[in-house]
């Protein structure tokens, strides 16, 4: 039975690389009908925040990935402490009384020596004894892990392929800290063997810490899951992806208007590929992931082609579904959203032509409120000479039965009465009625803004116009 996890600490906003990680482990389980557990690694007193576990919960939901949990590391320090006991009885674990102060001067001594700064092993209980270091009264330990001191760690990466590390790169590493709390390296080894995990995928930057973690596993009489590294997202100029490069949080993508399962299908394609797909389901992730199509080198995040994708799932999703996620935007732009055209159907006019749901409720204000047209607008469109013709307009418009053919007629006319070509008269009447040069075709865009506004409009307008 595969089991998977995603382990995110709570300690900002759930980022989009550990969101593609979750996804990769979610859709390996769910391909072999298995079970993708979320762990919250919130072991990190100082820097673990509700909000960003709130951040990592609302993530998951939104991006439509299922879990078994949320499990709490916070709530398992019984655990912990039991298989720390269990390692200090097999002699695999030793008390460690050092003081920062001391540690501090030990690593300055080894730099000054030009060594690689590491644990000494000054608390093993055999050099303790010969050093006839007793434990000052009153002082709680730290439990330090005994890695052994020959030998390398090897493991077959389903991602990157074999990986050796020699153990004599590798320390006594604190499992425990005096107060109880475990280290990442203990806490992820005893939770990742009691939930059972077949898999453990993660990001690439933890690839020095496997060593560690396979060697307490020995040293508890486990077996060992496999291990995957996911390489890192990069920006565009080669550099580790970070806030300069754009929106790396996944909710900021809410917030900018992207949908869902746009971000799911750009993350899966980002560093995974089945072919020549670029566009696929979720369901379609699910059929075809694997890990050998994880791609070894990192991949480089570019933010126009999930513009794209974005705008490809825009164009096919329900009207009723865009209309109540523009809503908001609009509201917030201070339009009236109730006493306007069916949002339902302008989003339906204006879908083909953005792509994010802020652009769509953007194109979408002048339905629900006047937009005055800039100086720019009038001066190239309210040409002299015109202006007959948008009175004429004006009072067929009153008069019309109010749908789109009609209008079309109605503009057809004038147009041919006055012997114009259509841009001449449909031009300046766009910027009139809309505030902008570009809108879907002038009679439907017309027949939602609704007679009463549009006739209103025009009369505003043609005030200011040229003679
Ligand atoms: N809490 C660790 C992190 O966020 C988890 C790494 C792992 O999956 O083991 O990096």
């Amino acid at each position: 039975m595969i089991r998977t996890r995603f382990a995110p600490s709570p300690t900002g906003y759930l980022h989009i690389g550990g969101a593609r990680t979750a996804l990769y482990c979610w859709a390996f389980a769910k391909k072999h009908g298995g079970t993708f557990v979320l762990r919250v690694e919130d072991t990190d007193r100082e820097r673990s925040t509700e909000a960003s576990v709130r951040a990592i919960l609302d993530g998951m939901q939104w991006l439509g990935l299922d879990y078994e949990g949320p499990y709490f590391q916070m709530q398992r320090l019984d655990r912990y402490r039991a298989l720390a006991d269990q390692l200090l009885a097999s002699g695999h674990a030793y008390p460690c009384y050092a003081t920062r102060d001391e540690l501090d001067a030990m690593r300055e001594q080894q730099r000054a020596r030009n060594e690689k700064p590491r644990y000494d092993g000054r608390w093993r209980p055999e050099n303790a004894q010969r050093a006839g270091l007793k434990p000052p009264a009153g002082a709680q330990p730290v439990i330090r892990f005994r890695n052994p001191d020959a030998g390398e760690v090897t493991w077959h990466d389903v991602i990157k392929g074999p990986i050796t590390i020699a153990n004599s790169e590798l320390d006594d590493l604190v499992i425990l800290r005096a107060d109880g709390i475990p280290t990442y390296n203990f806490g992820v080894v005893v939770d990742d063997i009691d939930m059972q995990m077949t898999h453990v995928i993660r990001g690439d930057d933890h690839v020095n810490n496997t060593p560690r973690q396979i060697n307490i596993y020995h040293a508890l009489g486990q077996p060992l899951p496999l291990f995957g590294h996911v390489p890192m997202i990069l920006g565009q100029d080669g550099e580790r992806l970070s806030k300069r490069h754009g929106a790396v949080s996944v909710m900021q993508y809410l917030e900018e208007g992207y949908l869902p399962e746009a971000l799911v299908n750009y993350l899966a394609r980002l560093g995974w590929s089945h072919g020549d797909n670029e566009k696929f389901s979720c369901e379609k992730l699910v059929e075809w992931f694997d890990f050998e199509h994880v791609s070894r080198s990192p991949a480089r995040f570019d933010p126009d082609k999930l513009r794209w994708l974005n705008q490809q799932y825009i164009k096919e999703a329900d009207n009723e579904r865009l209309a109540a996620l523009a809503l908001p935007f609009l509201q917030r732009d201070g339009c009236t959203v109730e006493r306007g055209a069916p949002l339902a159907s302008v989003v339906g006019l204006l879908k083909e032509r953005v792509s994010t749901i802020e652009e769509l409720a953007d194109a979408a204000v002048y339905f629900y409120r006047e937009l005055e047209p800039s100086e720019a607008l009038r001066q190239q469109h309210y040409v002299a000479g015109i202006k007959p013709a948008l009175e004429e307009l004006q009072m067929r418009l009153a008069g019309v039965e109010w749908n789109r053919a009609h209008i079309n007629e109605a503009v057809k006319s004038v147009v041919a009465g006055h012997k114009l070509k259509m841009p001449k008269l449909a031009m300046p009447l766009r910027v009139m009625v809309t505030g902008e040069a570009q809108t879907p075709s002038i009679d439907a865009t017309l027949e939602l803004i609704g007679r009463e506004q549009v006739l209103a409009r025009m009369k505003k307008q043609l005030q200011s116009f040229p003679v």
